[in-house]
């Protein structure tokens, strides 16, 4: 029987009324994507092009963001890489002093052309979206043919040092649930941390492609050496006699998940959204910003939305 080791993050400032921090922004930089996932969740953004917000007005938000304790940020989308200022964004809030880590989603197809200048822009690391490794399979996932690309991408991440890379594989019941020995194969050696996902009920087909997790957990249980379970959400880590580190995240009907969410999103469009799958609590922030706001005026408005944070399953 092996101990699972339960890892801390550090303290911080601003709680919500059921005594979580905020130490984690995770903010989508556009709406725009260069593949068709049917089952993307558009990190619960309703249909909405316009009002993209400027590289400033990103940098500015997550100034606030900083003085309310959040030190870790996530870019993400839409597909943050078709940005063409991604590398200003990202040297803006590397600028600010209390953020300590900034990490990027990708579906990876612009990885291996930008890897060298987003390191250089101070990106920390990067998560590259892969549910396949089977070319005939990803066309359809994805509904484009851009394979090979990806893994490129995800060779160049590591060489430039955008560690440690992170798959993040979402499994999909009969399309992707019968690769996942396959994936920890292919990981093998190649210094990335494999994500197992489980589908979230958001976008398109979830009752049909949903797959339950539990029993992966138990049988990667069983050749691991050593487990870490992360507090953030209690994700648990399986570090694999084979030497391949896989991380499981479960956040479907997960009150523990939710009960140690220490996150905040801002929409593309300048929205403080304090849960992926609630849209009723949405709160404006670009607009008051725009309208030339005081500091002090939009950090109460910050702090209003993080009190207002409650956990989705209880
Ligand atoms: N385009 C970028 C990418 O592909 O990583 C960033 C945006 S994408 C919405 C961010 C992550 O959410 C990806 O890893 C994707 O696989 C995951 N994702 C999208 N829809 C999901 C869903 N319904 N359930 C679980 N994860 C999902």
């Amino acid at each position: 029987m092996i101990s699972i080791t339960v890892e801390s993050v550090g303290g911080l400032e601003i709680k919500d009324s059921y005594g979580r921090e905020i130490t984690n922004l995770r903010i989508s930089v556009t709406r725009n994507c260069n593949l068709r996932c049917e089952y993307c969740h558009h990190e619960g953004e309703k249909d909405n092009k316009n009002n993209t917000m400027t590289s400033d007005e990103i940098a500015k938000i997550t100034s606030l963001a900083a003085k309310l304790g959040v030190e870790k940020v996530k870019i993400t989308g839409g597909e943050p890489l078709l940005r063409p200022d991604i590398t200003e964004i990202i040297k803006k809030i590397r600028e600010i002093k209390e953020i300590k880590e900034i990490s990027m989603t990708t579906n990876g197809v612009l990885l291996n052309v930008k890897a060298a200048e987003l390191k250089k822009a101070g990106l920390n690391r990067v998560n590259v979206s892969l549910d396949t490794i089977n070319p005939v399979k990803y066309k359809n996932i994805t509904g484009v043919d851009a394979l090979k690309k990806v893994k490129e991408g995800i060779e160049k991440a590591v060489k430039e040092n955008l560690t440690p890379v992170k798959i993040n594989m979402v499994i999909l019941k009969d399309i992707n649930s019968n690769e996942i020995e396959t994936m920890i194969e292919w990981a093998q050696g190649k210094h990335v941390i494999l994500q197992l996902i489980e589908l979230i009920p958001l976008g398109r087909l979830y009752q049909q492609y949903y797959y339950n997790l539990k029993e992966v957990e138990n049988k990667l249980l069983l050749t691991s050496t050593r487990v870490v379970e992360r507090e953030m959400q209690k994700r648990r880590k399986y570090y694999l006699k084979s030497g391949v580190e896989v991380e499981v995240v479960r956040p479907n009907h997960n009150s523990e998940f939710c009960a140690n969410c220490t996150r905040i999103r801002l929409t593309s469009n300048g929205y403080l959204k304090p849960c992926l799958m609630r849209d009723d609590n949405l709160q404006d922030i670009l607009t008051p910003l725009r309208r030339g706001e005081s500091e002090d005026q939009l950090l109460e408005l910050f702090k209003k939305t993080i009190r207002m944070r409650e956990p989705y399953y209880k």
